[in-house]
């Protein structure tokens, strides 16, 4: 668990590195993107630009859905934010640099989300990457899965 004050120089580094991002590609610096911003730091893992949309409505915060979608995109083109697509789901996404290079399980029933690191599959990734010429340099799998124990099998998405 990351308490609130381990979690505050990771915000304004964030918040640094989104401006220069927006400085070097010349993109308009207004005050929605960064409230939407702020909304993502406080957001869950794996929230879909819906779910922000509501919680900055019920938060009172005045900015478009139209807002909320191109500023994800920002984020995720400058790599502060990782987009996924899980099966049959609207994109969902999460904090780049929260757990590096995991993988994710997901429940097809319910949609629980469960993230993991395997040592192994960053060696298949090296390995065929290098036989086949190239670099690697990051890989996402997702295995698709049921709960085992369906009284389980509920772990909502909010
Ligand atoms: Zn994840
Ligand atoms: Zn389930």
């Amino acid at each position: 668990m990351q308490t609130a004050q381990d979690k505050a120089p990771d915000a304004i580094r964030i918040k640094e590195q989104f401006v220069e991002f927006l400085r070097e590609k010349k993109y308009r610096n207004t005050q929605e993107r960064y409230l939407v911003l702020d909304g993502v730091l406080e957001c869950e893992e794996h929230f879909s630009a819906d779910e922000l949309y509501l919680a900055l409505r019920t938060k009172n915060v005045q900015v478009s859905r139209a807002t909320v979608y191109s500023t994800l995109d920002l984020l995720t083109r400058c790599n502060i934010l990782v987009k996924h697509r899980f099966q049959g789901d609207s994109a969902r996404f999460e904090l780049a640099d929260k757990m590096p290079n995991h993988d994710h399980l997901i429940c097809t029933e319910c949609g629980y989300i469960v993230e993991f690191q395997e040592e192994t599959l960053n060696e298949i990734q090296d390995r065929v990457a290098t036989q086949n010429g190239f670099k690697p340099l990051k890989h996402s799998l997702q295995i698709f899965a049921v709960c085992q124990d369906s009284r389980n099998c509920e772990h909502n998405r909010s």
